[in-house]
């Protein structure tokens, strides 16, 4: 149940830079760090609602179903990667309630999309128990930048009513130039700007220009070149309050061109 009463603590928002799916299996730096996240939570969450990368379509809908599947929404991964199952619940009270929170916004309830890979290979490493239940929102490809940081606004109060609120994403994502390979790759200098830039608006609270990033120039056409991995950050970043404690749990750039930083907000 979610409780709307005073008795819990509020909730950190978190958004995870979640990179190469195979990051589900391994313990590596970036895993280590999620799952600090997950032990250094004031309490143990009712539930997460998770804005993901991966679900992103014309409309904004959450998962609705008692128990989500494990979708393996990727090509070209070893069968162990397929074999991951992530059997969290589903929690229909929650989403009875961020409905409420959204509206106007119509927002559809989807029995058939579950989990991506977006939550679960990052979920796995934070309650590698699933045993807390998941909700995702989906991302409105057809909406303007600023409708996702509004959304986010209006997902605060979940915040004090035991939700953990998380993107999943990444705010340096540049395939195209992604060294896929297990070399260590010397990041691009524009990664490295463009990541810095973020860091430096988000410490300052600069929340307009993070919103309206295409005017931060050519480091930005290169880190977002679809904005897919980027928007899970504008939920968040509107679910966050202003002075709030920002941290960075992760921190690095991996293959080149995907930024793995992580930012929690309280
Ligand atoms: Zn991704």
């Amino acid at each position: 149940m979610i409780s709307h009463d005073a008795a819990t603590t509020r909730m950190p928002v978190v958004f995870f830079g979640h990179g190469n799916p195979l990051n589900a299996l391994h313990a590596n730096a970036w895993t280590r760090g999620w799952t600090a996240v997950g032990q250094h939570l004031p309490q143990r969450p009712r539930a997460v609602l998770c804005v993901s990368a991966h679900w992103y379509v014309p409309g904004t809908a959450l998962t609705a179903a008692q128990n989500p599947r494990t979708i393996h929404d990727f090509g070209g991964f070893p069968r162990e990667l397929f074999d991951v199952q992530y059997p969290a619940p589903g929690a229909p009270d929650l989403v009875r309630r961020v409905g409420e929170l959204l509206r106007p916004t119509r927002v559809g309830r989807d029995v058939e999309w579950g989990l991506d890979h977006g939550t679960w290979s990052v979920l796995r490493h934070v309650f590698p128990a699933a045993d807390v239940p998941v909700v995702q929102l989906a991302i409105d490809a057809t909406q303007p930048l600023a409708f996702h940081y509004e959304l986010g606004r209006r997902l605060r109060p979940l915040r004090d009513e035991g939700v953990l609120v998380i993107g999943s994403g990444n705010v340096v994502h540049n395939l195209r130039a992604y060294v896929w390979d297990n070399q260590p790759a010397e990041p691009f200098d524009w990664a490295l700007r463009f990541d810095a830039r973020v860091r430096e608006l988000v410490v300052q609270g600069d929340h307009a220009a993070l919103v309206d990033y295409p005017a931060l120039g050519p480091d930005a056409a290169l880190a977002i070149p679809t904005p897919d991995h980027y928007l899970p950050l504008l939920y968040v970043l509107g679910a966050s309050h202003a002075g709030e404690a920002v941290t960075f749990p992760v921190e690095g750039i991996e293959g080149g061109s995907m930024s793995m930083l992580s930012i929690q907000w309280g």
